[in-house]
């Protein structure tokens, strides 16, 4: 089978990442989960004081873009890879809430968008990859074979976002998890650079009442497909 590009851009939480890295692991191909580096981002500002009060210190975060390395690693435990900061193992921590009430500002400059881009594309030229994010299909990789924008709706990614923080025994609260899902869809779509929309020549996938299995045919359906 010939190796294509697939990009999967979507809504928060909708289960886009856990999908992606359970088919690149079936179709043998590398996974790349752009959100995991903007979160990463996120997290290094937060560390070092970039991020004060909600704030952003833009002109500092631009001058420290260099000097933040992001990496993958395949876990053969997880089967998955896992993200590194500057070498660290930040997988956990950047899911955590104040990343998350943060990152969708931080992924809306420009300036972090071109140099994340910029890697993403490095990552990808080979082909035999799966993207996932916001903006794959219609900047990244506008050319790949394969788009899928997935989507879900909002009440139905909440309350997986909440089971998920809960299994791993994180303090959350429902109604805070739905405020910041719809936030981080407005912000996404209306920012200036790159926003979240759907290509032309993607096909959409509204899993809110859909099983993993019923979702891995449909998705395993389309692959063969775009190999042919
Ligand atoms: O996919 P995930 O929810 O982890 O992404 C976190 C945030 O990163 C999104 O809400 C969005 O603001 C931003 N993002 C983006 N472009 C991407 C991937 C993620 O703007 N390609």
């Amino acid at each position: 089978m010939k190796k294509i590009t697939i990009a999967i851009d979507g809504h928060s939480s909708c289960g886009k990442s856990t999908m992606a890295k359970d088919l690149a692991r079936r179709i043998g191909y590398v996974y790349v989960d752009t959100g995991a580096m903007y979160r990463s981002v996120t997290l290094y500002a937060l560390r070092h004081g970039i991020i004060a009060d909600g704030k952003i210190d833009e002109a500092r975060l631009r001058a420290e873009m260099p000097n933040i390395d992001i990496s993958f690693k395949f876990n053969p435990v997880t089967q998955r890879p896992d993200t590194y900061l500057n070498g660290e193992l930040v997988e956990s921590e950047i899911r955590n809430m104040q990343v998350s009430s943060m990152v969708s500002p931080i992924a809306a400059l420009g300036f972090v968008r071109q140099a994340m881009v910029a890697r993403q594309q490095a990552m990808g030229k080979e082909g035999g990859i799966i993207m996932d994010g916001r903006d794959i299909g219609t900047t990244v990789f506008p050319d790949a074979e394969l788009k899928i924008f997935v989507t879900a709706s909002p009440q139905v990614r909440a309350q997986r976002r909440y089971d998920e923080l809960k299994a791993k025994g994180e303090n959350c609260d429902l109604a805070e998890i739905l405020r910041n899902v719809e936030e981080r869809d407005y912000i996404d779509s209306h920012r200036e650079v790159s926003p979240l929309r759907r290509a032309d020549d993607a096909l959409l996938l509204d899993n809110s009442h859909m099983t993993i299995g019923e979702q891995n045919q449909w998705l395993m359906q389309r692959v063969e497909e775009a190999c042919k």
